[in-house]
């Protein structure tokens, strides 16, 4: 595979590779637009077999950045690092600061943050060497964990998407969450809170018991979570939770939740709609942990403290957003994926123009 030729090029304004011999850092950040501002994405540590794979996940996740960021009303564009290597065994301080000034070499057209195989621990050593990173603690500009945001948000989609499909509040509603970690442990109490009955599942037994004890949540097998009668089904865990299998079993009439990437491939979405399933596109309502992180962008830049009211209003927005994604895909009969990609296409296009106009 050439760059030019990936599936998930399209598009890329830049595609940066850096290798530092001292410390072994294999890193390709890629810039898949600057239009609405500054790239930002988090950075991820995986032992890739091959440099190909690692540029295809970094192509892939950075225009997704980009797509995110736009459907959220953010002033930041999209960008993604990945980091070849084994964050178990590989990881030194002299990595993440070499990793600092590949960042710093863009001069600000890429901010970094967490994402798998990073913590704020390692982007310490990172930020040593550039400013151009989010998601740390200790300043007054920090915006903490985004878990409480993007919890707060897939919430207010599920119901949203409750009203929309069952003409109905969430009291009495059955929602089944795959993976109680950050936000579906959140997502969860919420629910309860609000009178839904909840089937539960997770790999971890520990977070598992936790959860069902506060919300008296069903707790099911891992397997078992497509299975049960539920109204709705919030992927809350990793990627690819909706695929040929799965959507075979799956008896709810809504696909709301906070995974990332949860269609396994965009027929799966086309599939969904045909069979008149409410699909909430998973980088619409799960955007309320990046309108955190451009919150701290934000606060940064201006050299002012951390402002969440900043953040609540553009989370109204994001709302808003959704329910516009919901309309059009009944009034155009299309699926919400794709009049989603359409609308966030629409909104890079229109910053891209303005920048030309300036
Ligand atoms: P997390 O690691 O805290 O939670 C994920 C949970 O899923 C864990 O408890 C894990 O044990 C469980 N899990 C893994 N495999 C599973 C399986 N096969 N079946 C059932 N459970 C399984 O992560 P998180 O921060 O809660 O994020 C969850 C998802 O939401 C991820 O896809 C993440 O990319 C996405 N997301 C998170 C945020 C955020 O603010 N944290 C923002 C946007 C998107």
């Amino acid at each position: 595979m050439t760059l030019f030729d990936s599936s998930a090029f399209e598009g890329h304004e830049a595609v940066h590779s850096f290798f530092d011999e001292k410390s072994g850092l294999k890193t390709i950040i890629a810039v898949h637009s600057t239009a609405r501002g500054p790239a930002a994405g988090g950075c991820r540590m995986w032992p890739y077999a091959s440099a190909d794979l690692a540029l295809e996940d970094a192509l892939r996740l950075s225009r997704a950045m980009s797509y995110k960021n736009a459907m959220a009303d953010i002033p930041l564009g999209g960008g993604k690092a990945v980091i070849i290597g084994d964050s178990r065994t590989q990881k030194t301080p002299a990595l993440f600061e070499a990793f600092g000034r590949a960042v710093d070499a863009l001069g600000g057209r890429y901010w970094t943050a967490e994402d798998v195989g990073v913590s704020p621990g390692d982007l310490a050593h990172t930020r040593r060497a550039t400013r151009f990173v989010a998601g740390l603690d200790g300043h007054p500009a920090a915006s903490g964990d985004p878990s409480p945001v993007t919890a707060e948000g897939v919430f207010r989609g599920v119901q949203l998407c409750v009203r929309r499909a069952m003409r109905r509040e969430l009291d009495g509603v059955v929602v089944a969450i795959q993976g109680v970690g950050h936000v579906g442990a959140l997502l969860a109490e919420k629910l309860a809170k609000a009178g839904a009955r909840l089937y539960v599942t997770d790999v971890n037994a520990e977070a598992l018991k936790a959860i069902a004890a506060k919300t008296g949540a069903t707790v099911v097998s891992p397997a078992d979570i497509f299975d049960v009668p539920a109204d709705v089904f919030a992927p809350c865990a990793l990627g690819g939770a909706i695929n040929g299998e799965t959507l075979q079993r799956l008896g709810a009439r809504i696909i709301a939740g906070g995974a990332n990437n949860q269609l396994a491939s965009p027929e799966i979405g086309r599939t969904l709609f045909d069979r008149g399933l409410l699909y909430a596109p998973d980088y619409v309502i799960n955007g309320g942990g990046i309108i955190n992180v451009a919150g701290e962008i934000r606060a940064l830049e201006a050299g002012t403290a951390f402002d969440p009211a900043w953040v609540a209003t553009k989370l109204d927005r994001l709302m808003e957003t959704l329910g516009e994604v919901l309309d059009r895909s009944i009034a155009d009969r299309r699926p919400t994926h794709e009049v989603a990609g359409e609308m966030a296409k629409a909104r890079i296009a229109k910053a891209a123009e303005g920048q030309l106009a300036a």
